[in-house]
């Protein structure tokens, strides 16, 4: 598959309704989105949908999240060029896409195996490599290289992983849908001081779980 004329025109109108339509006013972020092709981070069958508000199976019975919510969640990471940031899921590799072309320094964990792979191949293939990709569980965060400017989690968490917590700088702030299986709220986690935090709540979204150890 190839990143045609076609692909880079429905990016654009894709942009638009992000812009218009739900509301994202940080052009970092969009300016990002416009720039990763989507569909080349998706099974062939859906390349003509890739740009519509959709969410997608990848494998490991996993998903590639709603362009909407990437915007959003990145969007509230208030992400500046250079910073350091740790996401927790890698998945397809999309949402650490866009994370590289705003030009932030990126870890990414991801648990399963298929997907580490398929990321690490697809992100070297387009040439948005993070600084570092580990293949392991997020629960553990990646101590060798915190502390981070911030942090984005890609799954549903039921409990908060305080171990992230102290990973973050402070003034550093993460992003983390929080609660049971059916619905999470999106939630802001601002680090004050090493044990002061400012929470904020930002609506209901459904990710996928954020589950224990690694899967071969
Ligand atoms: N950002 C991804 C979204 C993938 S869905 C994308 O753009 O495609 C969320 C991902 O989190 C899944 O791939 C899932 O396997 C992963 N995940 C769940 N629990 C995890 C954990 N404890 N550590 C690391 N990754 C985890």
């Amino acid at each position: 598959m190839q990143d045609t004329y076609v692909h880079k025109g429905k990016r654009k109108i894709l942009v638009n309704y992000l812009r218009e339509k739900m509301g994202i006013a940080d052009e970092n972020v969009l300016t990002a989105i416009n720039e990763v092709p989507r569909h080349l981070f998706l099974e062939s069958i859906f390349e003509d949908f890739a740009y519509e508000d959709r969410a997608f199976p990848i494998l490991a019975r996993q998903t590639i999240s709603h362009p909407s919510t990437v915007a959003e969640q990145t969007e509230l990471l208030e992400l500046k060029e250079k910073q350091k940031v740790l996401e927790i899921g890698t998945g397809s590799g999309y949402q650490t896409a866009v994370l590289v072309a705003m030009k932030a320094l990126v870890y990414t964990v991801e648990r399963q195996k298929d997907l580490h792979d398929f990321s690490q191949k697809k992100l070297r293939e387009l040439h948005l490599r993070p600084k570092f990709q580990s293949f392991g569980d997020g629960f553990a965060g990646l101590p060798t290289f915190a502390p981070f400017d911030k942090i984005l989690v890609t799954c549903g968490a039921e409990v908060l992983p305080t171990e992230l917590l102290h990973q973050l700088k402070i003034g550093g702030t993460m992003v983390i849908p929080l609660g049971k299986t059916e619905e999470q709220t999106l939630t802001r986690f601002t680090k004050i001081s090493e044990k002061e935090f400012e929470k904020e709540e930002f609506g209901a979204y459904k990710f996928v779980p954020m589950l224990n150890n690694t899967n071969h």
